[in-house]
């Protein structure tokens, strides 16, 4: 079965990996502070914090941006479940606004439209690496004194106006999981410009732990002593992993050139096909494509899925709306909420896309693609 996303490993990155287990950090160490610059340089950002996962990046973001009980977070529910479940751990309550029918990402006047004064954070979602208006959004944020985070685990390497994912919300998130634009097996990463933001993200991600002693209540009980004033998590990425970061990150530039070819080959190879739409682009945007989300139009997504499944390709659905979950069914929301987003998942399938996926990997897809819409051997 032909994988819709995977890693692409190579020697250096055995070799950096390797180098740190022979060294004297496995943890917290060298690696991690250049992991984190290396990061800080690609988003155009003063700062990087590096965490374990996408989801601990944003519930650090969360954390960070003082999200408390009672607060609202205003996001899309076209994305995977913990942009929303980490707010909702801090107490938030998350109020979800329609996506943009062509793009799948936050619709900006669907967003100004759920705003209210317990609004603290909007979330962007960065749906299939295209960045979600991010200088609009910002803007709309903050003349309503909220900030504006941008869930960019699908996007690092994308631009907007020319300008990277990572410098255009106050907090960026970003994820390392092995389908993502880069690995580090597990592991993702918050991105700011904000010094009390940084700061604070580096707390929770440390136990709230404050070593800083002219930041300490009790700075004279003695050289070993540390504080914590609100609680946080260990959420420390191991040097192990920030070393095989440090080295992907180094490929970036081609793994987001090799997904944009691919991108390109699976347009010119179904554009003309009726019965699907290939994906929305925007003038502004130079992505870092993560998803090739196909739309199966006619009701036809779920035949079309088992027959390329069947044919081998392992196609994936990004993304059931978040809020059909049973968690949030539970707290009251309703199927019916955001239309164009449910009609956006009633018709997804993302096609294979990594960057050792060969032209003839894709001609095969292509192939399997229009044999099972149009029933014939193409
Ligand atoms: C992958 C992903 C996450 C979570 O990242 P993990 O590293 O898997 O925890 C969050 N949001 C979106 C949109 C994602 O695709």
């Amino acid at each position: 079965m032909l994988p819709y996303g995977r890693q692409s490993i190579d020697e250096s990155d055995i070799a950096a990996v390797s180098a740190v287990l022979r060294g004297d950090w496995l943890t917290t160490g060298p690696a991690v502070d250049a992991f984190e610059d290396a990061i800080a340089r690609v988003a155009g950002t003063r700062a990087a914090v590096s965490a374990t996962s996408g989801t601990a990046a944003l519930h650090v973001a969360y954390a960070a941006a003082g999200l408390r009980p009672g607060d609202e977070v205003v996001t899309s529910p076209l994305t995977f479940v913990a942009t929303a479940a980490t707010a909702a751990l801090l107490g938030a309550r998350v109020v979800f606004a329609d996506v943009d029918p062509a793009t799948g990402n936050l619709d900006v006047d669907a967003a100004r439209a759920a705003l209210t004064d317990r609004t603290r954070v909007v979330t962007a979602v960065d749906y299939a690496g295209l960045p979600a208006s991010p200088v609009e959004l910002a803007e709309m944020a903050h003349a309503h004194g909220a900030l504006l985070v941008e869930d960019a685990a699908h996007s690092i390497g994308s631009t907007w106006d020319g300008r990277p994912v990572g410098s255009l919300a106050d907090l960026t998130t970003f994820s390392f999981f092995p389908t993502k634009n880069l690995t580090t097996a597990e592991g993702g990463a918050v991105v700011t410009d904000d010094p009390v933001l940084e700061l604070a993200a580096r707390r929770f991600k440390n136990h709230g732990l404050v070593r800083e002693r002219a930041h300490q209540r009790t700075p004279d009980e003695g050289p070993w002593h540390q504080e914590v004033h609100t609680f946080g998590l260990n959420y420390r990425l191991p040097d192990v992993l920030a070393a095989l970061g440090t080295s992907q990150l180094a490929r970036l530039p081609r793994f987001v050139e090799r997904r944009a070819q691919i991108h390109d080959r699976y347009d010119a190879g179904l554009r003309d096909l009726a019965g699907v739409r290939t994906p929305a682009r925007s003038e502004r945007a130079a992505p870092a494509w993560h998803l090739y989300p196909l739309r199966v139009l006619d009701g036809r997504r779920r035949e079309v899925f088992e027959a390329l499944r069947a044919d081998g390709i392992g196609v994936q659905v990004n993304y059931i709306p978040a809020y059909w979950h049973p968690v949030f069914e539970d707290l009251g929301y309703r199927r019916g909420m955001c239309p164009n987003a449910e009609r956006y998942y009633a018709e997804e399938i993302s096609l294979p896309l990594f960057p050792d996926l060969t032209d003839a990997d894709v001609d095969r897809v292509i192939g399997a693609v229009r044999r099972a819409v149009t029933g014939t051997a193409d």
